[in-house]
């Protein structure tokens, strides 16, 4: 029980985090992933697939596997998603053959995902932990998408719509935190994942 050599590893613990778009989701989840790692922590960042085009300095099988609707359709018949969901006009999806190798390997996995992917979550694996993240406002949320300088406005328009969608979802999540100052909600984050450190 307390034997780490065991030959069956603790299985890892699935994270799901949302957020609307610009929160600072991918900032605070790569910088917690980068906290934890030196107390021998490691956490998995799942990578998803989507339908939509790789932004400027994205990668191909690092932020994304960028795959053509074509293929990603097959995916769905073949049942390859521990879920699937539109987002915008694009579809975005959870591998569940590399999430389930990293659970059953013992390490931890988190899953950037929108709240419709967390509903599909919540269902197959009622365990996984869910936590929601705020924009300070809605102002600056507006704000921070505008100087992320990657959409241009007719995109930040529709992700400013959006927003509001998944903002009513908050209430759904076990856990919420304002990402106002960043260090403040990154400390949040990590009592979330790291209760006793
Ligand atoms: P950003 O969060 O604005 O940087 O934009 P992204 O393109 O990274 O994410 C767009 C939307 O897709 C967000 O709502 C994500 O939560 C959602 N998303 C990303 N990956 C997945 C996934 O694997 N499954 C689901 N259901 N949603 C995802
Ligand atoms: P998301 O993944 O949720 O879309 P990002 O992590 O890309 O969001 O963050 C959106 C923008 O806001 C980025 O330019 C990021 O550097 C910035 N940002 C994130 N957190 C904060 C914060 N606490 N204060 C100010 N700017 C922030
Ligand atoms: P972006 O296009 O800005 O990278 O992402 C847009 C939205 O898609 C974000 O809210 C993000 O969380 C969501 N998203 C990204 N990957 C997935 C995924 O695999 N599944 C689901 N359901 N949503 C995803």
């Amino acid at each position: 029980m307390s034997s780490e050599s065991s030959s069956t590893p603790r299985r890892g613990q699935l994270y799901v985090i949302s957020a609307p778009s610009g929160a600072g989701k991918t900032s605070l989840t790569h910088a917690l992933i980068d906290r934890l790692a030196p107390r021998g922590r490691t956490v998995r960042f799942s990578v998803s697939y989507t339908t939509r085009a790789a932004r400027a300095g994205e990668i191909d099988g690092v932020d994304y596997h960028f795959v053509s609707m074509d293929v990603f359709q097959r995916m769905i018949a073949a049942g390859a998603f521990l879920e699937y969901a539109q987002v915008f006009d694009r579809y975005y999806g959870t591998g569940a053959a590399e999430t389930e190798r990293w659970l059953a390997a013992g390490h931890d996995v988190v899953l950037d995902i929108d709240w419709q992917g967390a509903r599909q979550v919540r269902e197959r694996a009622p365990e996984a932990v869910t936590i929601f993240i705020e924009p300070p406002s809605r102002a600056e949320l507006e704000r921070r998408l505008r100087d992320r300088a990657s959409d241009d406005d007719a995109a930040i328009a529709r992700r400013l719509a959006e927003a509001d969608d998944e903002m009513a979802r908050a209430h759904e999540y076990d856990h919420r935190v304002v990402n106002d100052h960043f260090d403040a909600a990154l400390a949040a984050l990590e009592r979330i994942f790291a209760p006793a450190a």
